[in-house]
């Protein structure tokens, strides 16, 4: 339990640091993701929003089967983390959790058709890295996917921070290591 207490008091510490950025959250900006990157002792948190109009190509509760298909291939491709962001080779990363939320994925799971406003893809990813001293970026490949969209992007780690503007040209997140 010690090691999940810890996880949740990192995680809980790095969601206080990006808080200017969550408040965005609900009133997104299309176009513009928020990733948060934390890394501590080997685990690597990932967090990842996104407005669905850049995922989907539209907002509202699915209105035909072909939107709902859309939203479950979506929400199955983020649960790929590796084909979404991906650390150094040599850190020896491994996926131990990946989970996708988005108002529109409960929308089409349960047939409903009153979701209405803005909708966001939440995804979250932990992944336990065996050598994390050689954990030095995250490359974001979500661009090869969706290449128009740009992410604020944050790296909190036991040395300190970064912020980066991420696009398709610009797409590696530096992690601040061990001087
Ligand atoms: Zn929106």
């Amino acid at each position: 339990m010690t090691n999940l207490s810890n996880k949740w008091k990192w995680l809980i510490l790095s969601l206080l640091f990006i808080a200017p950025l969550l408040q965005a959250q609900g009133t997104h900006v299309h176009g513009q993701g928020e990733l948060l990157v934390s890394s501590q002792e080997g685990q690597l948190s990932v967090l990842l929003t996104l407005p669905a109009m850049d995922v989907l190509g539209f907002e509202h509760a699915p209105s035909s089967a072909a939107q709902q298909t859309a939203i479950k291939d979506a929400a199955e491709k983020f649960k790929a983390p590796l084909k979404i962001v991906m650390p150094d080779d040599e850190a020896g990363c491994i996926v131990q959790s990946a989970t996708v939320e988005s108002a529109l994925l409960s929308a089409a799971e349960k047939h409903q058709q009153h979701h209405h406003g803005h909708a966001d893809f939440v995804i979250e990813y932990q992944l336990s890295c065996a050598k994390p001293k050689y954990l030095r970026q995250v490359t974001v490949l979500l661009f090869e996917w969706l290449p128009a969209v740009t992410i604020n992007a944050q790296a909190v780690t036991e040395y300190g921070a970064e912020v980066a503007t991420l696009n398709r040209r610009s797409a590696v997140l530096v992690l601040s290591s061990a001087p």
